[in-house]
């Protein structure tokens, strides 16, 4: 007795009606994993596609997953601050659904592989401390900058922002440390035994610091005086500023200011602009600084997908064969033009039994013949030619004729 392939998840079965608009691509019945683990898993599917059952999701809609969709989902779990671990099991639940239908040789690459979408490694990805990009702006935009208080707010919180200074040292800034000088602006730094040091101000900075210039005056002293001028201001009253804009902007995550910090380094990265740019801009003086504040969203973006469109079906492939390995192992990497002994693969044809993939395919006697896909997988079938007995003996005539024309 021939022996079955292991299903993970049953598909549904046919309609009685051949009629039957497209399958679901998979049944939440009859599996062969645990209740509780399916029950999971449904919900991170309807999750991933949108949809409100999985009866919902189709084959087709399988079908045109890209890697770059599963990594935009990952990083939409990342952004909403769950832990890597629950993330983790998210991405795997998506990986079983597309390793059942390519396994079943309905699709060629499972878009969700690891080695295409990576995961979040454990430990890397803190729970959030920091702002998502809307947040950030909602903070920003809590500030009234039509005060005074609400300038000096702003200024203070754009310098720990934008400068690449401890706390102490963003609120040790002295007034005449700031300089403008035509379109530009500096901060001046002066430590013992080093000569001046200028660091350019990025415009959104100076902007701010020109905008509270006027409610100082031009009075010497700290840039940001306590309410005793002859002190700054302390870290202590520093956090209590960032706290009361958090507040004002409805937002209850516990973010100090090293995680302001954070976020405007992580977006700065994440809109697009190289690193060696945000390390100016914050005037870090090592990239590795930079990095430390990045590093668990640089840790992701280096787990950016493996762009998938526009592959030609060898490359595909080609590919397929490096995910899983070339030999015994190998699923099913089935799709136009792929050879599988004297068979060429012609098309997919997506019949109403969404769970037997039938492939059209040419043999090189001339036969045209359809194969089931998991026949074609080295796994489960073995077909490798039309079956019929003077196949061999027509491809062996016809290379010779072949052989015969080409000579002289
Ligand atoms: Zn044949």
């Amino acid at each position: 007795m021939k022996k079955k392939p292991r299903e993970l998840v049953p598909a549904a079965k046919p309609p009685p009606s051949s009629l039957a608009p497209i399958q679901p691509a998979v049944s939440a019945k009859n599996s062969l994993l645990s209740k509780n683990t399916i029950r999971g898993y449904v919900r991170d599917w309807k999750d991933f596609f949108q949809v409100e059952s999985i009866e919902a999701i189709t084959v087709p809609m399988c079908l045109q997953v890209a890697p770059e969709q599963v990594a935009s989902f990952r990083d939409r779990l990342i952004e909403q601050g769950l832990g890597p671990g629950t993330i983790a099991r998210k991405l795997t639940a998506l990986r079983t659904l597309f390793d059942y239908l390519v396994q079943r040789g309905m699709m060629v690459l499972n878009p969700a592989h690891p080695k295409l979408v990576r995961g979040p490694k454990r430990g890397t990805v803190k729970k959030m401390e920091r702002l998502s990009l809307e947040e950030a702006r909602r903070f920003l935009g809590a500030i009234d900058r039509t005060t005074p208080r609400g300038r000096r707010d702003y200024a203070l919180i754009m310098t720990d922002l934008h400068m690449g200074l401890r706390r102490s040292e963003a609120l040790g800034i002295r007034s005449d440390q700031f300089k403008v000088d035509g379109d530009r602006a500096y901060l001046i730094f002066r430590s013992k035994g080093e000569k001046e040091r200028m660091v350019t101000v990025n415009q959104d900075l100076a902007a701010a610091l020109a905008a509270y210039a006027p409610d100082r005056g031009n009075t010497p002293g700290w840039l940001f005086p306590g309410r005793d001028p002859r002190k700054p201001l302390s870290g202590d009253q520093f956090w209590r500023i960032v706290q009361g804009y958090l507040e004002a902007a409805g937002i209850s995550k516990k973010v100090g200011t090293h995680g302001l910090r954070a976020t405007f380094i992580t977006h700065n990265i994440e809109l697009g602009t190289p690193l060696s740019e945000v390390q100016k801009t914050v005037g870090h003086s090592r990239p590795e600084t930079t990095l430390g504040y990045a590093r668990d969203l640089e840790m992701i973006k280096s787990r950016a997908p493996k762009a998938m469109e526009g592959m030609s079906a060898p490359e595909k492939e080609q590919l397929a064969e490096e995910l899983y390995g070339r030999g015994s192992m190998r699923r099913t990497p089935v799709g136009p033009g792929t050879r599988w002994g004297r068979l060429v693969v012609v098309k997919a044809l997506l019949k109403n039994d969404a769970s037997h993939v039938r492939w059209a395919c040419v043999c090189d006697c001339g036969r045209k013949v359809e194969v089931l896909g998991y026949n074609l997988a080295k796994k489960c079938g073995n077909t490798r030619s039309c079956g019929l007995g003077e196949c061999l003996r027509l491809v062996k005539e016809q290379k010779k004729a072949a052989a015969l024309k080409t000579e002289p």
